[in-house]
């Protein structure tokens, strides 16, 4: 099986393409085939290095590797124009001098006079012409685009993924396969490279089903053998809708900087129309390998549904082990610019957090956010919290923090013994435990969520949180004071 993926080098890689990359990867992977590159590059004004790069970029960071060195299409153009005129050679092809605006005239006026057969028009022109002309006026140099002889009949296939689709040749336009200035069509260049590069399975997007009879009939025509055909369904919109930008589409690279892991992205996009059969969703990389099938791909659409790609890379966070957490959060934090003096937590005290983070994160930018009050510092309460928490009854929230540091400045200072001491605290004032812990969270931390509140002490050790519970006790009596008329 030799499968390839075939980008537009013409903006960064997105969900669709890597879709598409996904699947085809996994049929050779799977198979032991091989997988390959093809950039196509032959819209010379839309194409560009850097998103070359982008994308091969992108495809690394999903783990999604390929044989060989990437082949350029645009490299191809001299083969693309042999074939052309090779089909130019066997009759399958004619020679149209006919100028594009003079055609466009004729198919008006064709259009006007209720005649519905416009598809042959231009092979009625260049009949006028006729072939001993056709050739004296190429020999003088006289520019010209090669157009296809759709023959009659209909061609069909069995796709891949929908099974048989049959298309009228009689509803195909006998369509350019190289242009006046000599550069080939896309249907030419790519019947062309595909051939060349022997391979034997083409699995694109939905949206190139109208391309791929006129691809047969280029291979038909040059006496090559077709490769396998399948089109994968629409990936859809909240709405029903393609999926684009209009929806917030973004490409792989804002996923990966929003931190999500690639292991989940992986994952996700495998279930962008496919589905294992049971309802396993959470698949590994070789089990995708293992049990993806073209047999179980959707023929519909597929929704695109960004809260369940989060849901599932949190479960991807919750399953790392600590050493990979740590740098993951280093690396977010680093993305946010808080690294070396910025994170103020020994080694010991960083896993604690990563690992307390985890089952909280669905990404790793959530992640890095919810670590700054422990890796930095408080820049502020919430002030729903505090005025809940601490303002209602100052005087009560001050003598609480009091007395929790005061037990906290004798506790050992492990999680067993600092539960017991702030248990006991609550039993001896009375109050439930989340009386005291609570205000102790906003205290320690600024918000009113937080990791289980005994990790939130191992992490910030004994002198730091002393020191924001007496920031929090001044802070309180600081707002008493101003709030006096
Ligand atoms: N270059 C085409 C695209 O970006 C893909 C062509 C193909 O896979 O045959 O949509």
């Amino acid at each position: 099986m030799r499968v390839r993926f075939a980008p537009s080098p013409t903006g960064s890689l997105h969900v669709g393409g890597a879709r598409a990359a996904l699947f085809n990867w996994l049929l050779a992977r799977q198979s032991g085939g091989e997988f390959l590159l093809r950039i196509e590059d032959t819209d010379r004004s839309r194409s560009r290095p850097e998103h070359v790069d982008a994308i091969l970029d992108g495809l690394s960071w999903l783990g999604i590797d390929w044989d060989g060195v990437p082949r350029f299409q645009a490299d191809g153009a001299e083969r693309h124009r042999a074939d052309a005129l090779a089909l130019l050679d066997r009759g399958a092809a004619y020679r149209d001098f006919t100028p594009r605006s003079d055609f466009s005239r004729a198919r008006d006026a064709a259009v006007e006079a209720g005649s519905g057969a416009v598809t042959r028009l231009a092979r009625e022109l260049a009949t006028e012409v006729g072939e001993v002309e056709a050739r004296a006026r190429a020999a003088r140099g006289e520019p010209f685009a090669v157009r296809f002889r759709v023959p009659d009949g209909e061609t069909a296939w069995d796709d891949l993924v929908h099974d048989e689709l049959r298309f009228a040749n009689a509803e195909i336009d006998d369509f350019v396969i190289l242009r006046s200035d000599g550069t080939p069509t896309y249907n030419l260049a790519v019947a062309s490279d595909d051939a060349d590069m022997g391979i034997t399975h083409v699995l694109r997007g939905d949206d190139h089903i109208s391309n791929t009879p006129k691809q047969i009939l280029i291979y038909e025509a040059l006496g090559r053998e077709r490769p396998a055909f399948g089109h994968l369904p629409m990936i859809l919109g909240p709405d029903g809708r393609r999926l684009s930008k209009r929806h917030g589409a973004r490409s792989v690279r804002d996923y990966r900087s929003d931190g999500i892991l690639p292991e989940a992205m992986v994952n996700f996009l495998a279930l962008l129309g496919w589905s294992p059969g049971d309802d396993d969703e959470l698949l590994s990389r070789e089990e995708l390998i293992r049990q993806f099938s073209l047999g179980r791909v959707l023929r519909k659409g597929s929704v695109f549904d960004p809260a369940k790609l989060e849901w599932m890379n949190g479960r991807y966070i919750a399953a790392m082990r600590p050493h990979e957490l740590d740098s993951a959060l280093r690396e977010a934090l680093r993305r946010d610019g808080v690294a070396g003096d910025g994170i103020r937590l020994s080694d010991e005290a960083f896993v604690r957090l990563a690992d307390a983070l985890a089952p909280r994160s669905r990404t790793l930018a959530q992640m890095a956010r919810l670590a700054r009050p422990y890796v930095g510092s408080i820049d502020a309460y919430d002030s729903t919290v505090a005025r809940k928490l601490w303002l209602r009854d100052q005087d009560g929230a001050v003598d609480l923090l009091d007395a929790v540091a005061e037990q906290l400045t004798a506790a050992d200072w492990s999680a067993e013994a600092l539960e017991a001491s702030l248990r006991s605290l609550a039993v001896a004032m009375n109050v439930g435990a989340g009386k005291v812990f609570q205000p102790l969270r906003l205290a320690l931390t600024g918000r009113s969520a937080s990791p289980g509140i005994f990790d939130v002490l191992l992490v910030l050790g004994r002198g730091r949180s002393l020191a924001r519970i007496g920031r929090a006790i001044e802070w309180i009596a600081a707002e008493r004071v101003d709030s006096v008329p």
